[in-house]
């Protein structure tokens, strides 16, 4: 779903931005998919041979020259990838806002929201609109709450080798990904427990995972855990509130933020610039038999 354009803008975006920041966040990177048996290899080149995927998938499987990495069925390329470093995107993108006064370090409360007909002001901020960006906490909050999200929290390590090195991303399972002077090891899912903590549980799961690739020894030197704003239908939550068309929401991007948010976000600012329709998969009015006033 919308997959093909999302993705082509959002190279493009962030690399224009990287240009515009003065700053590097996106990083050439390969990834490559171990295969467990041979039925999943011969899936991948069914995929791999359809006009769908072709421009995704290359036909060609390789071995690993690196023995630590057990790839007894082989492994092939997902074509096309890039990697954001999200944090040094974050700090370039914060800079810019800050040095152009649009930046704000508080928590935000909805019930300081002062609403008119056609603006909302908050804290001596007089706008328009206001835009609610809020991620996962948008499903406690009392203007977005009716929407279905599916919240899931999600778990990764940073982990570093002794004698190991490897300069692409690989998955199965779990995905390895190099970044700076060591790896992301990633990612868990749960619905249960919706909490930022990181759990033994989860850093247990990663590191059985991992072996499944490699037997090569790691010493764990981070673990984070976050809540990912999913939803009920996967699909992102974009548009207006229905009674309240001062306030919009950008949110639900759910595991795939870093590809949909460039693209979505100039569907948003046609919407609130332009008034020119969203896309109907993200338009939050295909839940409004959830809202009630
Ligand atoms: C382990 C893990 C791995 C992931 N891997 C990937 C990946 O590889 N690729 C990918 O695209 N996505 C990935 N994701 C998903 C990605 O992190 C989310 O889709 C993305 O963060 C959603 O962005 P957001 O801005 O909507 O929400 P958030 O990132 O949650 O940001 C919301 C922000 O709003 C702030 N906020 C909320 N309420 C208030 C308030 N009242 N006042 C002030 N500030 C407030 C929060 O502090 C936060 O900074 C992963 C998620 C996890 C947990």
């Amino acid at each position: 779903f919308l997959a093909d354009e999302a993705f082509d803008f959002a190279r493009e975006y962030y690399l224009s931005l990287e240009k515009e920041l003065g700053a590097r966040f996106v990083q050439q990177m390969p990834l490559f998919k171990i295969f467990n048996n041979q039925e999943q290899q011969d899936d991948w080149l069914q995929k791999a041979n359809s006009p769908e995927y072709e421009q995704y998938l290359s036909k060609e499987i390789k071995h690993f020259s690196e023995e630590a990495i057990k790839n007894d069925f082989g492994t092939a390329e997902v074509l096309n990838t890039f990697l954001l470093n999200t944090q040094a995107f974050l700090n370039a993108t914060k800079l810019f806002l800050v040095e152009n006064a649009s930046y704000r370090n508080e928590t935000f409360h909805s019930d300081e929201v002062v609403l008119e007909p056609d603006a909302v002001h908050y804290r001596g901020i007089h706008a328009k609109k206001i835009i609610f960006c809020t991620g996962y906490k948008a499903a406690s909050d009392k203007y977005f709450n009716w929407l279905p999200f599916n919240l899931c929290k999600g778990e990764r390590l940073n982990i570093e080798f002794e004698s190991f090195q490897l300069e692409k991303a690989i998955s199965n399972n779990v995905v390895l990904i190099p970044e700076d002077n060591n790896y992301i090891l990633g990612s868990t899912y749960s619905w249960d427990e919706l909490n930022e903590e990181p759990t033994a549980e989860a850093r247990e799961e990663l590191s059985l995972k991992f072996q499944k690739i490699s037997n090569s020894k790691f010493q764990i030197s981070n673990h984070l855990a976050a809540i990912r704003p999913t939803t009920i239908d996967r699909r992102p939550f974009l548009g207006l509130h229905p009674e309240l068309k001062q306030l919009a929401i950008f949110n639900g991007m759910g595991t795939k933020s870093v590809m949909f948010c460039p693209f979505l976000a100039k569907k948003m600012c046609a919407l609130l610039l332009n008034g020119i329709d969203l896309p109907s998969e993200v338009n939050i009015q295909r839940h409004l038999k959830h809202f009630s006033a």
